[in-house]
């Protein structure tokens, strides 16, 4: 699950880490509202307005804005609240962005003497272990950074026996190139930063830019923060900032069907039970010169009410122009699985693409005949090959 800027930014600063002040928005005269409030709290004069959505690279697209009074803090929320923003990190289509972070300037006008670091906390999965991966070159380019210069960039492996050491934390800073109260500063921002990261599960911290002002503070200017899903049971409090708004519509009513759902662009829908035979399925298509249109693991009870709600969803996408249910009897019987199919076609009524399904496993014989018998624009077949002939065949 993914936070906004705003969300994770709060929950960095009650761990202590420094952060760029900002109140959240959700229209232009509450942006006001909020710029007014930090003028009062912290004396700025200039503002950013930020686009709040779950994608990197506002900066480019747009989405970030400085705003030098009031009435330009007004026109820049206004004119940000409402799009659709594009950016190297979304679909062509963009985001459409529903509130902004007003943030203090932090930039401070004029001054030469700031600058801007990468730093990010993730797993690395080889390792087994966290690592903490950071570069003097922060900014917006840091993707470039990685591919053309990556000796810039540095990583601190954490052994999770122990966890982030004081002296991995001054080893940071030093290949930072900070000195006094800047290098001070430092290891307390990645110790507080490591703490957040390991206390509320996370899957992901990225903090780019983090800022040295130029009188020497270390603060978060960006937060970019993604939750480990299978640990929200814990943290209730962290599973409560989901924005909904930002995720697949379909995607989410998939999930609280208890479909695990992934939605894609091709034109052949399937259903799938197990996760690696979906992703063999998809593979199949692909080879059958289909593309899979999403990837749909209905997991080990596939009765009939969640194959028909799998439909419905897979159903509602104009470019699907074939459905391929692979479906392998080990703990669920074929026949139930089929009588379930049979049912939710039923349910449904018209249903206008072919459907192409193939059972295999306890009872695959059975289930061949009850579909074959329902009298349906169902093809039933036993074998992948034939299955996959048949993709080709319809999609081409
Ligand atoms: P991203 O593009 O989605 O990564 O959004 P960021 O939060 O990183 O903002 C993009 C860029 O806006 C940063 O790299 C900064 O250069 C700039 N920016 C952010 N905050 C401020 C600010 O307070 N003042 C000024 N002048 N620029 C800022
Ligand atoms: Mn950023």
């Amino acid at each position: 699950m993914n936070l906004h800027e705003y969300q994770g930014k709060e929950i960095l600063s009650s761990y202590g880490v420094r952060i760029q002040r900002g109140i959240v928005a959700q229209s232009a005269d509450e942006a006001v509202a909020a710029a007014k409030k930090l003028q009062e709290e912290t004396g700025t004069g200039w503002w950013v307005v930020k686009a709040q959505v779950h994608a990197g690279g506002r900066g480019k697209g747009g989405g970030v804005k400085l705003a030098k009074s009031l009435e330009e803090v007004k026109q820049r929320a206004s004119e940000i609240i409402g799009m659709d923003l594009v950016t190297p990190q979304t679909s062509k289509e963009g985001k459409r962005v529903h509130q902004v972070l007003i943030a203090e300037d932090v930039y401070y006008p004029g001054e030469t003497e700031t600058s801007e670091i990468y730093m990010s906390v993730m797993l690395n999965r080889q390792a087994g272990r966290n690592m903490i991966v950071y570069s003097t070159e922060g900014g917006m380019d840091i993707e470039a950074v990685a591919e053309k210069t990556p000796e810039l960039i540095f990583t601190e492996e954490i052994d999770p026996k122990v966890g982030l050491l004081p002296f991995q934390a001054r080893q940071i800073a030093f290949n930072l190139g900070l000195e006094g109260v800047a290098f001070k500063e430092m290891v307390k921002f990645v110790t507080n930063l490591y703490k957040a990261y390991d206390s509320i599960d996370a899957a992901l911290f990225e903090i780019n830019p983090v800022l040295k002002t130029s009188d020497n503070k270390i603060m978060a200017v960006d937060a970019k923060v993604a939750i480990d899903g299978n640990s929200l049971f814990r943290h209730p409090d962290i599973a409560a900032l989901r924005d909904l708004r930002e995720e697949d519509a379909s995607e989410v009513e998939a999930g609280e069907a208890g479909l695990n759902f992934i939605k894609l662009d091709g034109n052949v829908g399937c259903m799938v039970n197990g996760a690696g035979l979906a992703m063999s399925t998809m593979d199949i298509i692909k080879m059958a010169g289909g593309n899979p249109a999403n990837f749909l693991d209905v997991g080990g009870t596939a009765d009939a009410a969640r194959v028909e709600k799998a439909f419905r969803i897979i159903l509602r996408e104009d470019n699907v122009k074939a459905i391929l249910v692979n479906i392998f009897g080990g703990i669920v019987r074929c026949d139930r699985v089929a009588q379930g199919i049979v049912d939710a076609y039923n349910n449904i009524g018209e249903i206008n693409v072919p459907i192409i399904v193939r059972l295999q496993g306890t009872n695959a014989v059975e289930a061949k005949e009850l579909i074959d018998k329902s009298g349906l624009k169902v093809h039933s077949v036993i074998a992948l090959q034939e299955a996959a002939d048949m993709v080709q065949e319809l999609v081409s």
